[in-house]
């Protein structure tokens, strides 16, 4: 998954849910409710190989053909539980019975999906119709295919539609960019399709940070990441989630690995802050 947010999935607890392809439901404490997940990767399959990914059984490749028969019925029968049903009463905690957001955020790159576009219309159509419009509508991805004619309509669908995109940036050399992310990409090219993407729809950059073999970033390290946010135009940026790593990953690699402390990633956000975005810390 890209969100990198620690959350508690719930689906195996629930044998409505059981079983379901595009739709699951993830209880988040820290958002306080409960995440309506859209995953169209159930293939496991992206485009990047992050070194942080949770994905089990991640693979190389892009989204399969999304039946969206299937994800409408899947959708629009969880909502009904949630908004009709006692779904909320019986599966979270008091003072988590809400839903929080609709997201689009899958075992891979949602945008390699070719049926993107028409997922989003599928999703708007039913938050209306279940009169949930205030319920804020995310997409996380890697950004990778934001040059594409296809994924800006989306963008544009999202916007719209009130919608935000939380966009991966987790490193500004190409060299870490490889190391980190598991693909070859010119931190140039990452920074034209940050701006591409906040030109078409309200956009945050959503950064992982850690040690890696024990070492925190160095002030290269940073200066390079900032770079990718200054040549996208920061005043186009809502700001940036930045995050610690919070639960294990599934990767090769993982053992690279190991949290900063909360004093490090404020040192971080300190150093963005000073370019004048805004930044919200996770740690
Ligand atoms: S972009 Fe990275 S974290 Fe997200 S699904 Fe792909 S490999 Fe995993």
């Amino acid at each position: 998954m890209i969100s990198t947010i620690p959350l508690l999935t719930i689906s195996n607890h629930d044998r409505d849910l059981a079983g379901l392809t595009y739709v699951y439901p993830v209880l988040s404490r820290r958002a306080g409710g409960v995440s309506v997940g859209i995953n169209l990767n159930p293939n496991n399959a992206c485009n990047w190989h992050c070194a942080y990914c949770q994905v089990p059984g991640l693979v190389r490749g892009k989204a399969p053909v999304i039946d969206l028969a299937v994800l409408e019925a899947e959708l629009s029968g969880f909502l009904s539980a949630l908004v009709r049903g006692d779904w909320l009463a019986v599966n979270a905690p008091e003072g988590m019975r809400q839903i929080r957001d609709i997201a689009f955020s899958g075992n891979g790159e949602p945008t390699s999906a070719e049926a993107f576009t028409a997922a989003i219309d599928v999703v708007v159509r039913l938050r209306a119709a279940f009169g949930l419009d205030d319920v804020p509508l995310r997409l996380i991805t890697n950004g990778s295919l934001m040059a594409q004619a296809r994924v800006q309509a989306g963008l544009d669908r999202l916007a719209a539609a009130g919608g935000e995109v939380w966009f991966k940036v987790d490193a500004g050399e190409a060299a870490a960019i490889e190391r980190i992310n598991g693909v070859s990409l010119d931190p140039q090219a990452l920074s034209r399709h940050l701006s591409i993407c906040a030109a078409h729809c309200p956009t945050w950059v959503q950064t992982c940070m850690f040690r890696w073999d024990g070492e925190v970033p160095s002030a290269a390290f940073i200066d390079a990441y900032l770079e990718v946010l200054l040549g996208a135009g920061p005043e186009r940026l809502q700001g940036v989630l930045l995050y610690g790593i919070a639960r294990p990953s599934m990767q090769v690699g993982a053992s690279h690995l190991s949290p900063l402390s909360a004093v490090e990633l404020e040192q971080i956000a300190d150093r963005i802050k000073q370019k004048g975005l805004t930044v919200r810390v996770s740690p």
